[in-house]
């Protein structure tokens, strides 16, 4: 095992040094060689045991809470004709970058503004095995997308990084690769694969007409969530990350789903090649005593509504008869 570690950190240093991506220090970590349990190590944070992802969410363990609002898109969540967008195979995901930082998200009771930086993905060891970095209610998906917003008030680099608890806000998204027909936008995507089949490399290029409704990544329904404070789920797993993961999963095809499978990553084996991306998921992390809110009622909170509202009426009801009855004397 150490010298496939070490024949890692050769090909790591090398493809760096080729492709001048200057990813040395981002290509320490992995999921299978300095898997998630060896972080820390390194990246003190990540052996921290509090405000850690991902985590485990059970449905009625949250907390309902009124004012999580839906969140508010805007600024080129559908067609820009000018907008540049670059996919990217870093060696541990498929990253879908947007250089202008134009399409901006507020609301959801987040107190800043915030641009989309990328969206990401995480999947299993195989196309057959749940790969999604959080549970929810006992389940892992089969995928997940991860859509990383900055506070426009961030300044990166500085202590601020590390100090602001709502630096990032990240949007999960659950995938199931249940879907009969292939999503529209994800295919746009997947069809460039082939240019970032290898680690390190990245193809740019302009939205395209109709194509390009990046809304069509996230769930039609945006308003339920479960929102908790948390980190970044890879190295430096930083905890300045307010989460907010939807109740609604998106839907691709399995045949799309196979082309995530096909990306390499820096990892070489000899007389086989580069290793392809699997199992790029962290594993759930303790909640230690975190509370998790959930914008939408679920079945007690609207029958305790109900029996409210029920309540109410007769107590209006009776204080009206009473008034009837002592005017009548
Ligand atoms: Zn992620």
């Amino acid at each position: 095992m150490d010298s496939s570690v070490d024949s890692q950190f050769v090909a790591t240093l090398v493809a760096c040094i080729i492709l001048n991506v200057g990813c040395l220090q981002e290509n320490w970590y992995g999921y299978h060689i300095r898997d998630p349990s060896e972080w820390g190590k390194m990246y003190a944070r990540c052996a921290d045991n509090h405000d850690q992802s991902p985590i485990k969410i059970e449905e009625a363990e949250t907390v309902y809470d009124r004012v999580l609002s839906a969140p508010v898109l805007h600024g080129g969540w559908e067609y820009v004709p000018t907008s540049v967008l670059m996919l990217e195979n870093n060696g541990h995901t498929m990253e879908l970058v947007f250089k202008d930082n134009h399409i901006r998200m507020h609301g959801a009771h987040l107190t800043h503004e915030f641009y989309l930086k990328q969206c990401h993905f995480h999947w299993g060891e195989d196309i057959e095995k749940p790969g999604s970095e959080h549970w929810l209610n006992g389940k892992q998906y089969d995928a997940e997308m991860h859509c990383v917003f900055i506070n426009v008030d961030f300044v990166p680099g500085t202590e601020e990084e590390i100090y602001d608890r709502e630096a990032w806000a990240v949007f999960a998204v659950f995938i199931k690769f249940d879907s009969e027909k292939p999503n529209e936008y994800i295919d746009y995507l997947l069809s460039h694969t082939d240019a970032i089949r290898e680690a390190g490399h990245n193809y740019s290029f302009n939205q395209e007409k109709k194509k390009a409704d990046i809304r069509h990544l996230l769930p039609d329904n945006l308003s339920e969530y479960y929102r908790y404070q948390g980190s970044l789920t890879s190295p430096p797993c930083y905890e300045f990350v307010v989460w907010t993961i939807f109740n609604n999963p998106i839907h691709i095809s399995r045949d799309q789903a196979e082309k995530l499978f096909e990306l390499h990553n820096f990892v070489k084996e000899r007389n086989v090649g580069y290793m392809n991306i699997t199992g790029n998921f962290r594993p759930p992390q303790p909640l230690a005593g975190r509370t998790v809110y959930r914008s939408f009622r679920d079945i007690d909170d609207k029958l305790n509504t109900a029996y409210d509202q029920l309540s109410n009426g007769l107590v209006i009801l009776f204080t009206l008869f009473a008034a009837l009855f002592c005017a009548r004397d």
